[in-house]
């Protein structure tokens, strides 16, 4: 493919401006130079779906939740995982109608990593109806951590055993039922003191490539910041399996924009434009002290305010990228 077709053909001919010399690599990985695999454009182009966690989306009721997220140009909202799907599922459906916001995930602890088949076993039935409860609501995914702790932790698998076992059983079987009922499970890579186990995003794609149909993975921003060499490379590599993505702030896990030097997500942005990206960018993360009484919480309006600062900042970066 020549370079004015792959320019015509790409719909990010913005990050194609910046990026020349890459996508220039780029047609020559297309052409089989180097041996090097194929980068397609993506057939439509990225979106930027700005996100909150439900437990921080301002308001008390559902509809309150919802009508913020809607008045403020978000695209679609994050869910708890645990049984908060399978008693609230109808209620949201009913409460998203007619919105122009999607259910992205449904976020909470996982570990598949027990030695003991049984409580590995116990992990997967607890995940069952919930993953149900999910498609029903058409939601993208469960998000899941394959393992917590430490390496080698007595009473826990690790390693090539843990990841024949994720891959063979517990995930692939977890991945199978999300896609008989029209979602997936997510993997989520985790920094290198939380999991033993999954810490790169190319590692959890190549991972749910291999368990196969149901099976995607995500990029945290905030793992990435310590795990990744290049956010923008990490993204690449997941490719059309990169399911959702968490934001914070990359100095302190806070929400984006606390720390405007350190926040800079434009290398991220470009790496999700090439890809097409079209999911979810979900803020999860902690606030910053108050600055009146540092025991207290900040007060909601604080908040609030902060989440619209977050808004307009990643809005400027994913443009500039
Ligand atoms: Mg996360």
């Amino acid at each position: 493919m020549k370079r004015r077709d792959f320019l015509k053909a790409s719909a990010v001919a913005g990050v194609a401006t910046v990026y020349g010399t890459q996508l220039a690599a780029a047609q020559g990985q297309a052409s089989g130079e180097n041996g090097m695999p194929k980068l397609a454009p993506p057939g439509k182009p990225a979106e930027l779906n700005l996100c909150l966690q439900w437990s921080g989306i301002p308001g008390g009721e559902m509809k309150e939740k919802l009508d913020f997220l809607e008045a403020n140009g978000f695209g679609a909202v994050e869910i708890p995982s645990g049984d908060w799907p399978i008693k609230n599922g109808d209620a949201l459906v009913e409460a998203m109608k007619g919105r122009k916001l999607f259910l992205a995930t449904a976020c909470g602890p996982s570990d598949f990593s027990y030695a003991e088949r049984e409580k590995r076993e116990a992990e997967v039935q607890k995940f069952l109806p919930i993953i149900e409860a999910l498609g029903k609501m058409k939601s993208v995914g469960l998000i899941i951590c394959p393992a917590r702790g430490k390496l080698s932790e007595p009473g826990h698998l690790s390693g090539k055993e843990l990841r024949k076992d994720f891959v063979e059983n517990t995930g692939k079987r977890l991945a199978q039922h999300a896609a008989k009922h029209g979602t997936s499970i997510v993997l989520e890579p985790l920094r290198r003191n939380e999991t033993p186990f999954l810490r790169q995003v190319a590692d959890g794609a190549r991972m749910a490539a291999d368990i196969g149909p149901g099976a995607t993975v995500m990029g945290d921003f905030w793992h990435m910041g310590l795990e990744e060499t290049s956010f923008m490379g990490a993204f690449i590599c997941a490719g059309k399996l990169l399911s959702h993505v968490h934001i914070a702030g990359l100095k302190e896990r806070i929400i984006p924009g606390v720390h405007p030097e350190a926040d800079q997500y434009v290398d991220g942005f470009k790496g999700l434009k090439l890809i097409g990206y079209r999911g979810a960018v979900s803020f999860e993360g902690g606030w910053p002290r108050n600055p009146a009484d540092p025991k207290k919480d900040l007060p909601q309006e604080e908040k609030t305010k902060l989440i619209l600062n977050m808004a307009k900042l990643l809005r400027e970066q994913w443009a500039m990228a």
